[in-house]
């Protein structure tokens, strides 16, 4: 089983599970061939008598990774690992994280409580979206819903015809995507006159990608489904970390596995409980690549310790507004991608496949976005309150180029949100 009497384990049994796996994570990193345990020398297990000790803890960073590559950061020798995964690493060299047996154990425990929260049990036939390969989403949700025992038709990636067809024909009641995916489902169904009242689809778990609350409605109209957000990273063992719940109260991370914290990037300074800043993520259960205040990139904020209406008493976070990596300067102003996504969707005649190009001209930024006309369109008027919001929100003023249906590329994997011509000036 998937240990789902923890998830509503009193808050002070939670934090005593934590302490005693921060102490043992502590000792076996020290004692590992792993070169990330050189951050600890003259900090002892012993020397954490709290949880509140965490916080003198060096930090863990994607570039102590990298610079790893491609096992000096694994903490037991490789013939005890069973596989890896890769981080996508569009950027740089990627990150490995090679995973003993007992991680895929852990993985499936983590991802089999993910998707009962989304509601599912044995008898769902989910069909699992993402890809089969080095990135680590097929096999995370093959892994939770064999432990859960639900029927899996493991499709893996695009081919978005044969998708609707096993939704259809296999009678499939859920489905975990890349965030961005349905987007195209939705398009491919339009096209083929395939309607997704008359399947038995009732959830979609989607992640890897940062998604705006008015995607998510539109998904879920159009779906009809009821979505669920997943997050997860290669380096803390995969998509599974945490999932929010049918009160959509903010994403619960399982506790008893990883610990959360929330610092200022600048400062690198603890925050408290609704102040925003990036995840921080220290693993408790993981063998293979156990990681201290790894610094996650991930923008977020701590909801709350209170237990939330669904009986789970672990910590919840708020949804992931971004990477630190896709926060954009645009005349001295920061945003994420996904609130400009969220001003965008309120309007029912723009389509979820938008592109935010940011060149220079004439010495100064210049943004233009480029978002695609849905059904009916949207008319002059309702063009110029959008331009009005966006002014509002962004503080300057940005061109709307809305053009037909297609005409942004559709891609493989995660969506090109942002079009930078500024890094190659
Ligand atoms: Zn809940």
């Amino acid at each position: 089983m998937f240990n789902p009497e923890r998830e509503t384990l009193p808050r002070e049994e939670i934090e005593k599970i934590q302490l005693i796996g921060l102490r043992k994570t502590l000792r076996y990193l020290k004692n590992s061939p792993s070169k990330l345990k050189d951050k600890y020398k003259g900090i002892e297990p012993e020397d954490i008598h709290s949880l509140d000790d965490l916080k003198n803890l060096p930090f863990i960073t994607k570039d102590d990774l990298r610079e790893c590559y491609p096992f000096n950061h694994i903490a037991v020798d490789l013939s005890e690992c069973a596989r890896m995964h890769m981080s996508s690493g569009t950027t740089g060299v990627p990150v490995i994280n090679a995973m003993t047996r007992n991680d895929i154990i852990q993985w499936g425990e983590i991802m089999a409580r993910c998707l009962a929260t989304a509601g599912l049990t044995y008898r769902d036939k989910i069909q699992i979206m993402p890809s089969f390969g080095l990135f680590n989403g097929g096999f995370g949700f093959h892994y939770g819903a064999e432990r859960l025992g639900c029927f899996i038709v493991p499709a893996g990636a695009g081919r978005s015809l044969m998708q609707l067809k096993l939704i259809k024909d296999l009678g499939v009641t859920a489905f975990g995507a890349i965030a961005s995916y349905p987007a195209r489902l939705i398009e491919v169904a339009k096209e083929s006159g395939f309607d997704f009242r008359e399947t038995k689809l009732r959830v979609a778990i989607l992640g890897a990608e940062t998604w705006s609350d008015e995607y998510r409605k539109r998904i879920e109209e159009e779906m009809g489904v009821k979505t669920f957000d997943i997050i997860g990273l290669t380096e803390t063992g995969g998509v599974g970390l945490g999932i929010d719940c049918e009160a959509k109260a903010g994403i619960h991370v399982w506790e008893d596995h990883y610990i959360v914290e929330i610092i200022d990037s600048e400062t690198e300074k603890p925050l408290s409980v609704l102040q925003e800043g990036e995840m921080v993520i220290t693993t408790l259960t993981r063998e293979g690549l156990p990681l201290i205040r790894y610094r996650t990139r991930d923008i977020s904020k701590i909801l709350t310790y209170e237990k939330c209406s669904c009986g789970r008493t672990h910590i919840r976070v708020d949804r992931i507004k971004g990477r630190t990596d896709d926060m954009l300067k645009v005349k001295g102003v920061n945003f994420y991608p996904s609130q400009v996504e969220q001003i965008l969707l309120k309007y029912k005649g723009l389509s979820p496949y938008y592109q935010l190009v940011i060149e220079t001209i004439k010495g100064k930024d210049d943004m233009t976005i480029i978002v695609e006309k849905a059904d009916n369109g949207i008319t002059q008027g309702e063009i110029e309150k959008l331009n009005l919001e966006l002014y509002d929100f962004l503080g300057f003023r940005s061109k709307i180029q809305v053009v037909p249906e297609g005409t942004i590329q559709r891609v493989p994997g995660k969506a090109i949100r942002i079009v930078d011509k500024r890094k190659k000036a």
